[in-house]
């Protein structure tokens, strides 16, 4: 399976890293290997010394499509779950000073951290959903995606003119504002709704 990722999708987060807003969706990858599970702790790595948080809604591919029309993009995929884009703010940075691909920043191991997940029955409307990050019990990232500049069905039918979708393949629909660093000993939560879906340490 692959793990696609969609950059500046709300307005505040483009604004708070200085980005222009896209026209069209962006997107890079991670690969399966950057996957987290059963809130196993993150170990912080030795080549970052700023690794920020993205709270992220994901969406779960539930078959194949290739070139999908938007219209019909809401029956490729039957549920979400929350995901942390872990990413390396410094190596980033060198990364785009040089026009650089983004992989050391975004793709290492335990980069892609997901909750289990819910079936579209039991969220309701995904464009409605508040996202929410707590470390050591305070409230750092609050976000809804009815706030997403390109919606869920959009994303799906843009990366789909590019990539075969592949069922169980995972799209980070991208973060709202308020990124920040995580350090050793951190305990996050993360919440959709009063949904308690994340609880793991920072190692
Ligand atoms: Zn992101």
């Amino acid at each position: 399976m692959k793990i696609i990722c969609i950059g500046r999708n709300y307005v505040d987060h483009a604004k708070e890293l200085n980005n222009p807003l896209p026209k069209e969706p962006m997107f890079f990858m991670k690969p399966d290997s950057a996957l987290l599970r059963n809130n196993a702790p993150f170990f912080y790595p030795d080549f970052s010394k700023d690794i920020h948080y993205e709270t992220e809604l994901v969406v779960r591919i539930c078959k194949v499509g290739k070139a999908i029309r938007e219209k019909f993009a809401h029956t490729y995929y039957d549920a979400v779950c929350l995901g942390i884009d872990f990413t390396a703010r410094d190596l980033q940075q060198v990364c785009k000073d040089k026009g650089h691909p983004w992989e050391i920043a975004k793709a290492f191991d335990g980069a892609a951290p997901i909750s289990k997940f819910l079936s579209l029955a039991e969220i309701g409307d995904p464009q409605n959903l508040e996202l929410r990050l707590d470390i050591n019990g305070k409230t750092v990232q609050k976000g809804n995606t009815a706030d997403m500049i390109f919606k869920i069905d959009r994303l799906i039918s843009h990366v789909s003119q590019f990539l075969t979708l592949k069922t169980g393949d995972l799209i980070y629909t991208g973060t709202p504002a308020g990124v920040g660093p995580v350090k050793i000993n951190d305990h996050l939560e993360g919440w959709i709704g009063e949904r308690k879906m994340l609880s793991f340490d920072i190692k």
